[in-house]
């Protein structure tokens, strides 16, 4: 039998972002790596966690990009996005999940765009809070470093993160790996950092379950199985679920639970789980439907919101948008067209926050405040916040 998932430790929810190329998925493996010297955890190495999610068939897995690791207080669940636009959409998706980010930025590259749009996204969604990691330090220059760091802070700043207060560690993602005594030090001082920069979360436990699809999996002979981070309240084995969203409306029950393959009797808010669903076949659900407590959310098509249009230099658009512009909606896990109204203002430009009236093209659960991205070919264009739910 499957050893049982043990909460001794608050869990947190946190992940890499920055400029590809910068050292995060190094870093990441680097992590594990000096934890499981120390006998917490085990080493995850680099072409296990930027590896292709086809290769990931084996088993309830919750997501190809997370791993989970423990410090002396706290037990974290770690995602590292592959690349710039599985950022982007994981960003959208579980971030608005992650209670904090670990903002990795190559002491010989500076800030790059790619830095500058997840430190902008982060904001956007709701991350709370982020730590810097100034890596490649072995390799750097330091007075070119003292700038990089400089450079870091007015950026953060700049998104409204207290710039002059947020740790930042210069660090070697890949001497720790090696094995080199001072880096590892490097690694477990940005740990400890993490450890008391970031706080436990107000975890809305109480609150009706909800969770958004990220994966559908089918398991031979259990059934259908979904993935993806409890976004409020708690789910035991045997409660009734609500499938809903996007046209789907239907009543399961949950029949198993587990996370990182360990069985659970309940989960709560933060947690990274897989559920067993009775009597859903694959066909009925999918990423982007959320899971809930029956009864405890609706569905809306129209809402208001205040968006954020990047910058050409931020990867944004190069001219202005108007009425009648139809880009794809990234709201949790949910990817759907929508129509937007700019009302009397008419158009907005690159690197304008506007408010505007949105229509969906397919009814998802919104509520106040929820974040979401803009995309249009592939790429990101704006980030904004839902202000008021209209019908
Ligand atoms: P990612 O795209 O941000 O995930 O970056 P990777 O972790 O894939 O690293 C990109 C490149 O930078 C690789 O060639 C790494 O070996 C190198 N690299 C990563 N961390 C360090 C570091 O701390 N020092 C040096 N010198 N190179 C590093
Ligand atoms: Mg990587």
């Amino acid at each position: 039998a499957k050893q049982a998932y043990v909460r001794t430790k608050p869990h947190l929810n946190i992940g890499t972002m920055g400029h590809v190329d910068h050292g995060k998925t190094t870093l990441t493996a680097a992590i594990t790596k000096v934890l499981a010297d120390t006998g917490s955890g085990s080493f995850v190495p680099f072409d296990r966690i930027d590896r292709a999610p086809e290769e990931i068939a084996r088993g309830i897995t919750i997501n190809i990009a997370h791993v989970e690791y423990e410090t002396a207080s706290r037990h974290y669940a770690h995602v590292d996005m592959p690349g710039h636009a599985d950022y982007v959409k994981n960003m959208i998706t579980g971030a608005a999940q992650l209670d904090g980010a670990i903002l990795v930025v190559s002491a010989q590259d500076g800030v790059m765009p790619q830095t500058a749009e997840h430190v902008l996204l982060a904001r956007h969604v709701g991350v709370r809070h982020v730590v810097v990691a100034l890596n490649k330090a072995d390799a750097a220059d330091p007075e070119i470093t003292d700038l990089v760091e400089l450079e870091i802070r007015e950026l953060l700043a700049a998104n409204g993160y207290p710039g002059d207060e947020i740790p930042v560690v210069r660090v070697s993602g890949l001497r720790a790996l090696a094995g080199d005594p001072a880096w590892t030090a490097s690694i477990r001082a940005l740990l400890d950092v993490v450890d008391r920069y970031v706080p436990v979360p107000d975890r809305y436990t109480t609150a009706p379950f909800l969770l958004p699809v990220e994966n559908v999996l089918t398991i031979t002979g259990r059934g259908t199985v979904v993935t993806g981070a409890i976004e409020r309240g708690a789910v035991r084995v045997g409660d009734r679920a609500e499938v809903c969203g996007l046209g789907t409306r239907l009543t399961t029950v949950v029949t198993g639970l587990e996370t990182f393959g360990k069985p659970m009797d309940s989960a709560l808010a933060g947690d990274n789980v897989a559920l067993l669903l009775r009597g859903v076949h694959r066909t009925q659900i999918r990423r982007g439907n959320i899971l809930a407590a029956p009864g405890s959310v609706t569905v809306h098509e129209r809402f208001t919101a205040r968006v954020h249009l990047l910058a050409p230099d931020a990867g944004g658009r190069r001219t202005g948008i108007a009425s009648g512009y139809r880009p794809q909606f990234y709201l949790r896990t949910t990817d759907v067209v929508g129509e937007v109204d700019l009302g009397d203002v008419g158009i907005a430009l690159p690197g304008d926050t506007a408010e505007m009236t949105v229509r969906l093209g397919k009814p998802v659960p919104l509520e106040n405040g929820l974040g979401f991205a803009i995309r249009e070919g592939g790429r990101t264009v704006g980030a904004g916040t839902v202000v008021a739910v209209l019908d």
